[in-house]
């Protein structure tokens, strides 16, 4: 899906939601449980579920891969590419709780250093970006730490869960969530929180923005639910005719 289309994008989230109730248990178990079909899923429960989470014909092997709950380096490439008004090239550097050996987020993406907030011999390859002026992906409590630990003098870009959303203007800030990944950014140019929506696939409902990732399989991620905050609806933002979460009530 090249140019965005509203059914394309709902047929794309229901083909999911039909290949994880044939491939992956998690899903097929809830099917089994009472009701429990179509509910969506709690991002809170999914935590030690992985192997549950991945299809049975690629399950999850702890002996050769510690978790999947990683990230997608292209996820943070393009939330970060979304916020901001930088170049493509500008190196990120971002906060996470535990290290992953990438460098770069796309093979022809920007240059990467993770940073671990409770580990500072760690900083090395972050401070190494120093002098580039990276951006600095991290959650609003870590950011006075980490620009003073790194000598930090690039952008900032705030992450921050969908609950946390509420007043906040001005800085940059990509939405987040731990199982999830990247998810969605707020547009410098409209102002707007635009979903990844070629990644991503959001409803708001009940209080809570219900969210499928449209590429990933391991782990499959189908209808989970994250506490919405202030977010009451997902409309197309009338510059960019893209998806956009909205806290104002339907017109
Ligand atoms: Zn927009």
């Amino acid at each position: 899906m090249l140019v965005f289309s509203g059914p394309r994008w709902a047929e794309a989230a229901d083909a999911v939601a039909d290949r994880a109730l044939r491939e992956v248990p998690f899903y097929r178990e809830r099917l089994v449980g009472a009701g429990a079909r179509g509910g969506p899923v709690p991002s809170a429960e999914l935590a030690d579920r992985l192997w549950a989470l991945c299809p049975l014909a690629s399950p999850f092997t702890p002996a050769r891969e510690p978790t999947l709950w990683t990230g997608v380096p292209g996820d943070l490439a393009a939330a970060v590419r979304l916020a901001g008004r930088w170049g493509r090239a500008t190196p990120v550097v971002e906060a996470r709780p535990a290290w992953v050996p990438w460098t770069r987020l796309t093979p022809a993406g920007p240059a990467y250093a993770p940073v671990v907030v409770s580990t500072p011999d760690l900083d090395g390859p972050a401070r190494a970006r120093t002098p580039a002026r990276p951006v600095l992906v991290a959650p609003p409590a870590a950011v006075a730490e980490l620009t003073a630990r790194l000598d930090h003098v690039g952008p900032v870009v705030l992450r921050l869960a969908a609950a946390e959303v509420s007043g906040h203007r001005g800085r940059a800030a990509v939405l987040f969530d731990p199982h999830l990944g990247y998810f969605a950014g707020r547009s410098p140019v409209c102002g707007h929180w635009h979903v990844l929506w070629r990644c991503f696939h959001v409803t708001a409902t009940g209080g809570a923005l219900v969210v499928t990732a449209l590429r990933r399989r391991r782990p499959t991620l189908s209808r989970i639910a994250v506490p919405a905050g202030d977010f009451a609806r997902v409309d197309l933002c009338r510059r960019h005719r893209t998806p956009v979460l909205l806290s104002d009530p339907a017109p």
